[in-house]
């Protein structure tokens, strides 16, 4: 069986940037929200369950209307909540067989919301990319041309930084400062021996 991996950190982290490194490695990448976008799309049971609890207008043609969906979860604590316990078992029961099916050593999963939704009971290991948070909401002000405000929401929906990192087995750091590709060159060879 591969060894499981996830990778995790806050909003604008650079967890994305640093997983890709991992895939131009070899390493095969399980995308968590890439994967929740397809299967709201695809599970006929998180659809029954999104059209049941957020109205039929979550759903154009059968296909998902996500600023309909995001109008209603923005800034609410509760119905997000909701939307990930509708979402997130589905997930992490989809990255649970795809991890089954991988050949490789290792293998990774990146997602944001690693040990909010329990997914760390699936995972054999776990990297976390740390940034600070002046640059993590400079970047996601940039990527998303978003007001500071908007960041700021949505960083405070999310477990704290500190935290999070102290729960991970190691900690990457993307700070623009210490180089990242040496981190991960060391990490894949350790990985690679944590697997035989
Ligand atoms: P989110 O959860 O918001 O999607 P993320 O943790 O996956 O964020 P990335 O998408 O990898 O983060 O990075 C956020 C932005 O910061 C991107 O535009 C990315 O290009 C940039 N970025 C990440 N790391 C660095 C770096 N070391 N130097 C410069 N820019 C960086």
């Amino acid at each position: 069986m591969t060894f499981r991996v996830g990778i995790t950190g806050g909003i604008g982290s650079g967890k994305t940037t640093v997983t890709k490194i991992f895939e131009t490695l070899g390493i095969p990448i399980y995308y968590a929200d890439d994967a929740a976008k397809r299967l709201m799309n695809e599970d006929a049971s998180i659809k029954t369950q999104l059209v049941q609890y957020f109205g039929a207008a979550t759903y154009k043609d059968g296909v998902l209307d996500r600023p309909c969906l995001s109008a209603q979860v923005f800034g609410d604590k509760e119905k997000l909540e909701l939307l990930n316990s509708i979402v997130h078992p589905v997930t992490i029961a989809d990255a649970a067989t795809w991890m089954q099916q991988q050949t490789a050593p290792y293998a990774i999963k990146e997602a944001a919301l690693i040990f909010e939704s329990g997914m760390q009971k699936e995972l054999d290991y776990i990297i976390g990319v740390y940034a600070p948070a002046t640059l993590r909401i400079f970047r996601s002000m940039k990527r998303e041309g978003s007001s500071k405000e908007k960041v700021l929401a949505r960083m405070n929906q999310q477990m704290d930084e500190d935290i999070k990192m102290k729960l991970c087995d190691t900690v990457i750091t993307n700070d623009e400062q210490q180089a990242v590709l040496p981190q991960v060159m060391v990490l894949h060879e350790r990985l690679l021996a944590l697997a035989k």
